[in-house]
């Protein structure tokens, strides 16, 4: 057999901003209108300080308005409230985003759903929630419309075929697996108590993982020819007293057995801020009344 097609999340998420910019640069001059995304960050959880850095930086890069806003890791759940209020008032803003985890203090559901669901572009919010579930227009989560893009750019039509998504978290399994749903794939979501996971995985032609264990599907869980989608980002220990990052799949095995595959770094995770931007610009487009971008 032959190796796996690497699927490039990198290159993807390239040109995808690259069209995002341009798009932008129209609805400036057409329309004298920026999109603007708001982040915000509570505290200084250092994974999460290099994510609100990269949006930040990507967002202006597409020639977007970046709002910034650091508060506190003491702050309360009443202050956190007022701003998203604040946020959601302020036109110059088509995109709010409270970066995740919260500190303990603060109702993290409370807090996303306080957010005009017009405006919640990590698509968090339960309106967003249930208009993806019930196939209405809604804002949809980055990471899952990132690897739709992947396996719809990889597959070309994903109709009647198995997927399997491993994992059900309401970021990232459960609405992947609304989108296949979406796109007429027949849906398994497996997750800790699944019984039997390899077999359950074998049977997928699309296997999306996204569990947070590292490494922990192995090659012969993969059907040959199977689309494998890489979600985990695991830091283990690497050579001397370094680290790197390794997915949820053990990538050399089931490179081995895949048609294609994402790798870790380089695969699904660029495309989440794409998809960010992405999700900012429709916002911004939405809000204003023209047609949706492409
Ligand atoms: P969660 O911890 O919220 O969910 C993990 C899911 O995996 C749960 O549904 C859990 O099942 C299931 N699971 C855990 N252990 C097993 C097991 N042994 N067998 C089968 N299923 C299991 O994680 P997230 O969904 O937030 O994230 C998943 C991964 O994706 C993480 O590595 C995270 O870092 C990464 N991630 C990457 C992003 C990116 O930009 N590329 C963005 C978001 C996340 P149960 O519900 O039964 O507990």
């Amino acid at each position: 057999s032959t190796e796996a097609r690497i699927i490039d999340g990198k290159a993807f998420a390239a040109s995808l901003r690259g069209r995002i910019g341009e798009q932008v640069a129209g609805l400036k001059t057409r329309h004298g209108l920026t999109p603007g995304l708001a982040v915000v960050l509570v505290g200084e959880d250092p994974a999460s300080q290099v994510y609100v850095r990269s949006k930040g930086k990507q967002t202006l890069e597409a020639g977007m308005a970046s709002f910034e806003h650091r508060l506190d890791a003491s702050t309360s759940q009443e202050t956190l409230l007022k701003l998203v209020a604040e946020l959601n008032a302020d036109p110059a803003v088509h995109g709010i985003l409270v970066q995740l985890p919260l500190p303990k203090q603060i109702d993290a559901e409370a807090v996303i759903n306080a957010i005009d669901p017009a405006k919640d572009v990590d698509g968090f919010h339960v309106i967003n929630a249930g208009r993806l579930a019930t196939g209405q227009k809604s804002l949809v989560p980055c990471t899952p419309l990132g690897c739709l893009l992947l396996l719809r750019d990889t597959l070309g039509s994903l109709s009647g075929l198995e997927a399997v998504v491993v994992g059900r978290s309401n970021i990232v399994g459960k609405p992947m697996a609304q989108l296949l749903l979406g796109d007429s794939c027949t849906v398994t979501i497996a997750h800790s108590r699944t019984k039997d996971l390899p077999a359950v995985c074998r049977r997928a032609d699309i296997l999306v993982a996204a569990v947070g264990r590292p490494e922990m599907i192995r090659g012969d869980w993969v059907k040959p020819g199977a689309t494998v989608i890489d979600v985990g980002i695991n830091r283990v220990p690497g050579e001397g007293d370094k680290t790197r990052l390794v997915g949820d799949v053990a990538y050399a095995e089931a490179a081995r057995v895949a048609g294609a595959i994402t790798p870790v770094p380089g695969g699904v995770g660029p495309m989440t801020i794409a998809c960010l931007l992405a999700n900012t610009l429709t916002a911004a487009c939405r809000s204003a009344g023209l047609p949706e971008p492409e």
